[in-house]
């Protein structure tokens, strides 16, 4: 039987993903669930964010629904024990490099986007964004210098296989999409992005059909804002793409409506999903958060790692119905809760929508 370790974490995450539960229940399909805790409630619960008993379900389900850790009760905490630690644990001990960010306007949800309602109409891209890499896992330390000033370093670092790796996942998708790679970088200023945009050029000799551009980060943001319809895969660094993600979702109308999906290889087998939100420890137990993220995040899972395609649009389908159909959270300029939100994609499911 297929089974799905429930990592529903801190703040939000238990809300988002009870809602999630009851969306899948709903479909049909036989599913197993294991729960474990995991981040800021882990280490509540047993003095670490990614508990050994946590991290081996989650290595031996067939896939991952995870809803998100932070908590800033713990912010003091030296930083191997910070309930942040558990996400980036587990993507580098399952080896989750590549990071799917699927970000389209919902019709109807124009009113929630800041971009001119023309403009917004028009969002319907994919950040790829790199997991294992760069900032997040480099050397980093605090220190003081010998005249006693305090000094902190992260080390950015990216080698020639781990871009390759994340570029052929851009190039694989982008041929099945508009065929519009655009790699965003930082060339003119680190080291790493010269390598990361080298190794692109030279892998782009594989896939002529692809229109192959280039963008540093910064305009990449000016460009999310003017004219986001000009983007179809997006494909970047961990550090650019955490930034870039968030504010194309915010264009989309809210953080609250974009899923993610974490792989290890481009078919799938076992994945990671989460919303790409955080905790949202302002909102947590607040029944405010929108569910819809951690929904469709449930959707790419079964897309993904269960293979079960049918499944997942209907679940897509749901989604753009209860939007369509008026269905809003306070972050989409509404007043439903969290689980009314979650009975309106379960009417939409029922309805056949
Ligand atoms: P992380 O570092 O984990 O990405 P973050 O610092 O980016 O976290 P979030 O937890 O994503 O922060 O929250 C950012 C803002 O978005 C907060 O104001 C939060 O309330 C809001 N937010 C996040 N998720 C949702 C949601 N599902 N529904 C409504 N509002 C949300
Ligand atoms: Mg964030």
């Amino acid at each position: 039987m297929t089974l799905i370790a429930l990592l529903a974490g801190d703040g939000i995450g238990p809300e988002v993903v009870a809602e999630a539960r009851r969306v899948l229940d709903a479909t049909g399909l036989t599913l197993a669930y294991e729960e474990a805790p995991v981040g800021g409630a882990a280490y509540r619960a047993a003095g670490h964010p990614l508990p050994p008993e946590t991290l081996a379900l989650a290595a031996r389900a067939d896939a991952i629904l995870f809803g998100a850790v932070g908590d800033p009760a713990y912010d003091s905490l030296e930083r191997a024990l910070r309930p942040e630690q558990a996400i980036l644990g587990l993507r580098k001990a399952l080896g989750l490099f590549a990071n799917l960010r699927p970000a389209t306007l919902f019709a109807g949800l124009e009113d929630a986007s800041p971009l001119r309602p023309d403009i917004a109409r028009r969002i319907d891209l994919v950040i790829l964004r790199e997991l294992t890499g760069d900032v997040y896992f480099g050397e980093k330390a605090q220190h003081r210098t010998t005249d006693g000033r305090r000094e902190g370093y992260d080390i950015m670092s990216y080698a020639e296989d781990e871009v390759r790796r994340i570029a052929t996942v851009g190039f694989e998708m982008a041929k099945r999409r508009e065929r519009k790679l655009c790699s965003v970088d930082k060339a003119n200023v680190l080291e790493t992005s010269q390598l990361w945009r080298d190794v692109v050029i030279e892998l782009s000799a594989d896939y002529p059909e692809v229109a192959l551009t280039h963008m540093y980060v910064d305009n990449a943001a000016m460009q999310m804002v003017r004219n986001p319809g000009q983007f179809d895969v997006i494909v970047t660094g961990n550090l650019f793409g955490d930034i870039l993600s968030d504010q194309a979702s915010m264009c989309a109308g809210s953080i609250g409506m974009l899923p993610s999906a974490s792989l290890r290889t481009w078919s799938g087998d076992t994945g990671l999903y989460e919303p790409i939100h955080g905790s949202a420890p302002d909102i947590a137990g607040q029944g405010k958060a929108n569910p819809c993220a951690a929904i469709l995040s449930a959707a790419m899972m079964l897309r993904h790692s269960l293979g079960q395609e049918a499944a997942a649009a209907r679940i897509e389908a749901a989604v753009a119905a209860a939007i369509a159909g008026g269905a809003r959270t306070p972050d989409l300029g509404g007043s439903l809760a969290t689980a009314a939100m979650g009975d309106a994609v379960l009417a939409a499911l029922e309805s056949g929508a």
